[in-house]
């Protein structure tokens, strides 16, 4: 059995890593882009909260100083993926999307209107929103995070007319947070959202603090789908700069780690589509760096200095630890994929590895 794996094409001796976030909402409250810390306090958390749920506390800062704040912390590829029903700062939740009066397709961006222009800061905008769609066995709308195109809304449709509309935009997008609208035995109801399109890229496995450990329903749809259709990890902090104490461990924990030549939308993108990238949850540190996947015919070795241990996973059952796995020692599984742990808890998730 010989591994096939989004990293073959990979030079690491030549690859740029990039920080992504592509999970984030603008501030409901005031935040200071030169801290890496949750703001404003979870002590204020006591202030009533109004009825779009804000807290009344204070202004909330531009969007431009929380793409600045990720900018500080190391970030370098960045969408700001606004709710659908978000707009102007007023929650238009639960209205059928035909009795709102508001612009609901309006999005946030481009970044201009904030004063921040990404090329200075050295980053890659993508156009970004969370929008959501109806799937079937699933009770409530199911959000989606949709890159790189100008879908505002899904406007109350299924997710397969949704993620169509995406693709006829050239976008690409991630299912949110499954695990928050399924339970892992429920996994089956995935199985035609992920034959629909090819713009459907996988799954958020991590959410901000891991609040949805999303890891054991994508083991079961790999073990499923196989080769025949990739389905790649993404991690996304779901920030929203709120006085709340939920959010208090969701700045800078989830993330994409990019592999590119060199830093260009275009690159961003394909390696995206590819599979040219890895997941982290920083937990309360940060998440092991991969410096490193090299393979032979029949195994894979991760260079990775900061990883604790390396459990390699196949069909959703830890089957080795340690850096290298060699495919004699699998029993014919559909795939196998690492996760490293590191200090504070945290956690870095590969792609899968196929076998053939
Ligand atoms: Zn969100």
């Amino acid at each position: 059995m010989d591994f096939t794996h989004p990293y073959e094409e990979v030079d690491w001796s030549n690859s740029e890593h990039h920080l992504a976030q592509f999970h984030v909402h603008e501030p409901r409250n005031e935040l200071s882009a030169d801290t890496a810390r949750h703001e404003p306090d979870v002590a204020l958390e006591g202030v009533p909260i109004d009825h779009i749920g804000k807290n009344d506390l204070s202004e909330a800062s531009s969007p431009g100083v929380l793409i600045q704040k990720y900018r500080n912390a190391g970030y370098t590829v960045f969408s700001l993926t606004e709710h659908e029903y978000q707009v102007d700062g007023k929650k238009y939740k639960r209205v059928p999307y035909d009795e709102v009066d508001a612009d609901l397709d309006k999005m946030s961006w481009p970044w201009s209107q904030w004063g921040v222009d990404a090329d200075e800061l050295g980053m890659v905008a993508l156009q970004g929103g969370e929008i959501r769609g109806d799937v079937e066995g699933v009770e409530k709308l199911h959000d989606i995070v949709s890159l790189d195109n100008d879908l505002g809304h899904g406007k109350d449709q299924s997710v397969e007319t949704v993620l169509g509309e995406v693709e006829d935009r050239g976008g690409i997008t991630f299912l949110a947070h499954p695990s928050k609208y399924t339970a892992t035995e429920d996994w089956e109801l995935y199985i035609p959202v992920l034959e629909s399109s090819d713009a459907l890229l996988g799954l958020e496995v991590f959410n901000g603090d891991d609040r949805a450990p999303s890891r054991e329903l994508w083991d079961k749809l790999l073990t499923h789908f196989g080769s025949d259709r990739p389905i790649w990890a993404s991690g996304g902090d779901d920030y929203h700069a709120r006085a709340r104490e939920r959010y208090d461990k969701r700045f800078n924990r989830s993330r994409t780690v990019i592999l590119v030549p060199e830093l260009s939308k275009q690159n961003v993108t394909d390696a995206l589509r590819d599979g040219k990238s890895y997941v982290q949850y920083n937990g309360d540190a940060q998440a092991p760096f991969i410096e490193s996947i090299e393979s032979t015919e029949n195994s894979i070795t991760i260079t990775a200095p900061s990883a604790h241990e390396i459990t390699w996973i196949a069909d959703g059952e830890a089957v080795a630890t340690g850096e290298t796995v060699v495919s004699e020692t699998l029993d014919d599984p559909a795939y196998v994929r690492a996760e490293l742990s590191g200090r504070g808890g945290s956690i870095t998730a590969t792609q899968p590895f196929y076998l053939r």
